[in-house]
C-alpha cells in the first residue's frame, strides 16, 4: 500500500503542478487576443533524467516542438559513456554486442516511431524519429533497422567502451566452470570491482536478478498549450539473448502518449510492462479521472498481479523486481510511482529540476 506520508508527498506535488497551471488545456472562447489557456510547462524523466527534463523543460519554454525537446533530453544520456543502460556505453548482450530499443510519441500530430535490436547507433531515439516521419511504419527491428538508420544518415560506430567490455569478459568468464575462459581469479589478474559483471552489493531490486543493473531513461513532456510528447531509451537487459525486445520500444507499454489527456512511460523489468500493456493503461487509468500517481500505483497493481511465476516473487508472494511509471498529463499534473520504495524521478516545472521520492506499492524489505 501507498504510505501515509508517501500520499501527502505525492498528492502535495501533484498540488503543484496544478496550483501552477493556469487551468485546463481547452481554448478559451470569447476571450479576445486569448487563443488557449495556458498550462505550466513540465517535463518528467526517470531519476537518470535531471539533466534530460532541463533540456526538454527549456527548449518547450523556448517554444520548441515536445518531440524534438523529449529527444534532446535524453540524446544526453545516450551519448553518456558512463551510463550503462542506455545508448553509447550500454552493457551488452550474451554476445558482447550492444543492443538498443526505443520508441517516440508525438501528442499533436498522433505520431509513433520505434527501434528495437538496433546496433551501433548511438541515439537510436533519433531513429526512432525518422521512422515516424519518414516511413509509414512504426517499428523497425535489427539489421533493417540499421540499414535505415544509415540511409538517414546516422552513423555506425563500436557502442562498447573498455568499462562495458571488461564487464562483459568478467561475466561471461564466470557463465561456466566447464568451458576455457578464465576468470579473473583464475588467471591471476586482479578481479574487477564488479560482481559476475554487475556493482558490488548491488540491491536485488536496483537490478533485474541482483546482478544485471536495471536502467533505461524515459522522459515525456508537456508545453503551455497542453500538447504531449514522450520518449524510452534503452540498451535493456544487460546479457540478454540476443533478440530480446524489452518494453522501451513497444507502444504502449514503454512508452504511451495520447495528446488528449497525457505521457507515460516506464523503466525496470520490461517482461511485466509488456504484459500489463502498462502506458497504456496508465492513460486510460487518467483517462477515467486518476490522477498521474494513481493511475501509475493501479498500474502496477496489475504487475503484481500478472507475476504469477515463483521464480519472480519474494518469500511474501510479492514481485522480487521493480517496475516504475512516469506520468504528466493535460493540465500538467504529473506523478511516478514504482512496485517498490525507494525510487526517484526527475522532474523540471518552474524552470527548476530536481527529484522527487515515487510513490510506491511496498515498503522495501516486506
Ligand atoms: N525496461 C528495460 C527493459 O526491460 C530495462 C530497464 O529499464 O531496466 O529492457
Amino acid at each position: 500500500m501507498t504510505s501515509r506520508r508517501d500520499f501527502l508527498r505525492t498528492s502535495a506535488g501533484v498540488g503543484v503542478g496544478a496550483a501552477v497551471g493556469l487551468g485546463s488545456a481547452r481554448p478559451l472562447r470569447g476571450a479576445p487576443g486569448v487563443l488557449r489557456s495556458r498550462v505550466a510547462p513540465v517535463a518528467i524523466a526517470s531519476g537518470n533524467g535531471t539533466e534530460a527534463v532541463d533540456t526538454a523543460f527549456r527548449m518547450v519554454s523556448e517554444g520548441g516542438d515536445t518531440l524534438d525537446a523529449v529527444v534532446e533530453g535524453v540524446n544526453i544520456v545516450e551519448r553518456d559513456p558512463n551510463d550503462t543502460s542506455v545508448g553509447f556505453g550500454g552493457l551488452p548482450n550474451l554476445d558482447g554486442v550492444v543492443q538498443l530499443d526505443s520508441s517516440v510519441m508525438h501528442g499533436p500530430s498522433r505520431g509513433a516511431g520505434a527501434v528495437a535490436c538496433l546496433e551501433g547507433i548511438k541515439t537510436p531515439s533519433r531513429v526512432a524519429v525518422d521512422v515516424m516521419r519518414y516511413t509509414d511504419h512504426v517499428l523497425l527491428v535489427g539489421r533493417g533497422a540499421q540499414r535505415f538508420a544509415v540511409s538517414m544518415g546516422h552513423a555506425v560506430e563500436n557502442l562498447l567502451t573498455d568499462g562495458t567490455r571488461r564487464r562483459w569478459i568478467e561475466w561471461r568468464a564466470r557463465m561456466s566452470d566447464t568451458d576455457d575462459y578464465l576468470t579473473p581469479e583464475e588467471s591471476g589478474q586482479e578481479a574487477p570491482p564488479f560482481r559476475n559483471g554487475g556493482d558490488p552489493g548491488m540491491d536485488m531490486l536496483d537490478s533485474h536478478d541482483g546482478v544485471r543493473p536495471q536502467g533505461t531513461i524515459n522522459c515525456n513532456v508537456v508545453n503551455r498549450d497542453g500538447d504531449l510528447s514522450g520518449v524510452t531509451t534503452t540498451s535493456g537487459l544487460a546479457w540478454k539473448i540476443p533478440g530480446r525486445v524489452g518494453d522501451s520500444p513497444i507502444v504502449g507499454a514503454g512508452l504511451y502518449v495520447d495528446n488528449d489527456v497525457g505521457a507515460c512511460g516506464s523503466t525496470g523489468r520490461g517482461e511485466a510492462v509488456i504484459k500489463t500493456c502498462g502506458s497504456h493503461s496508465v492513460i486510460e487509468l487518467m483517462r477515467a479521472g486518476m490522477s498521474p500517481t494513481d493511475a501509475c500505483l493501479e498500474a502496477l497493481r496489475r504487475v503484481v498481479t500478472f507475476t504469477t511465476e515463483a521464480r519472480l516473487r519474494n518469500a511474501a508472494g510479492r514481485p522480487n523486481f521493480n517496475v516504475n511509471y512516469y506520468a504528466v498529463n493535460k493540465s500538467g499534473e504529473y506523478g511516478g510511482a514504482a512496485i517498490w520504495s525507494g525510487a526517484r524521478f526527475a522532474v523540471c516545472s518552474g524552470g527548476e529540476s530536481r527529484r522527487e521520492d515515487s510513490a510506491y506499492l511496498f515498503e522495501r524489505g516486506s
